[in-house]
């Protein structure tokens, strides 16, 4: 269809955007309108809205004991918004490598620091052209709990670390209205540089990247992976297939159990879309026992 008149940038970056939304909820031909949440969807909505606020002000969130200091607001980690090519695209995705032998907790960030040793320079693929920074992982070695995104944005580039922009932020206080500090778990991204303007990794970009990603998730061995956002999804169970017929259950994944939610930064973006998180992180929590926040079952 043609529209009558050249849209402006703005507008036009808008209805991307717009588009790219439909793409995250597996959604491609529709309108939307206005709807009006049950008292049930409000309340899980409320409830989220009421853990992530009170879990921002827990003190596990404040700099100076061994946490990790809330990042200052700045842009939106937004190439997970890559789902739309992610699942338009119909080039092969690699099969998983072979599951490696355990690896002793006390070994583990040795281990760790052997495949970034490895990884090195890293040139494999085009995306070292424009990143300042590879950004391996974060977080714990011998982490039950491990999250996986889509890959660095201009915030995390600049810093070397995974998740340390606004979403992250929100990341954070998701992680700790689970009851668990961002120290605990382990966070890594599919691609480990920068796609030049926060687009998805090609195919062969995240093919080349994702070994070394499955060698962390073999040493880590978390009891959970919470894959964030289509893209993550897509290479993590090597399958395309739209974010809401994987949402919502519990995937066997490499000895572990795998769960597949929306991007944090969808979130930021699509609000509403947060009970729907929030459901999928209480599976989470019941995988790793946790009833709530700071307890066990
Ligand atoms: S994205 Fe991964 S494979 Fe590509 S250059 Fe960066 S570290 Fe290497």
């Amino acid at each position: 269809m043609r529209l009558a008149r050249a849209l402006d940038a703005a507008t036009r970056e808008a209805l991307v955007e717009r588009m790219r939304f439909y793409r995250e909820l597996g959604l491609t031909e529709f309108y939307r309108r206005p709807v009006e949440m049950s008292g049930d969807e409000a309340r899980a909505e409320r409830e989220f809205d009421e853990r992530v606020a009170a879990a921002a002000n827990e003190p596990v969130m404040a700099a100076g004991e061994g946490a990790i200091a809330a990042p200052p607001p700045s842009v939106v980690q937004s190439n997970f918004f890559g789902e739309e090519a992610a699942i338009r695209s119909k080039k092969g995705i690699v099969a998983q490598p072979e599951i490696s032998a355990a690896v002793p907790a006390e070994e583990r960030a040795a281990a760790l620091k052997a495949i970034r040793e490895d990884l090195g320079d890293c040139t494999r693929c085009a995306l070292h052209k424009g990143r300042h920074t590879i950004v391996f992982a974060d977080g714990s070695a011998t982490a039950r709990l491990m999250f996986v995104g889509e890959g660095p944005g201009a915030d995390e580039d600049a810093q070397g670390l995974p998740f340390v922009g606004r979403a992250g932020q929100l990341l954070n206080n998701m992680i700790a209205a689970m009851g668990l500090k961002r120290e605990e778990c382990y966070i890594a991204n599919i691609v480990k540089c920068r796609p030049p303007g926060n687009r998805t990794p090609e195919p062969v970009e995240a093919n080349t990247c994702s070994p070394f990603l499955f060698r962390q998730i073999d040493v880590v061995r978390p009891q959970v992976l919470v894959a964030l956002g289509a893209t993550a999804a897509t290479y993590l169970l090597g399958a395309r297939q739209p974010l809401a017929g994987l949402r919502g259950r519990v995937h066997a994944f490499r000895g572990m159990s795998l769960i597949v939610t929306y991007h944090p930064a969808f979130l930021l973006r699509d609000p509403r879309q947060k009970k729907e998180a929030w459901a999928d992180l209480q599976i989470a929590m019941k995988e790793l026992g946790l009833k709530k926040a700071g307890t066990r079952e």
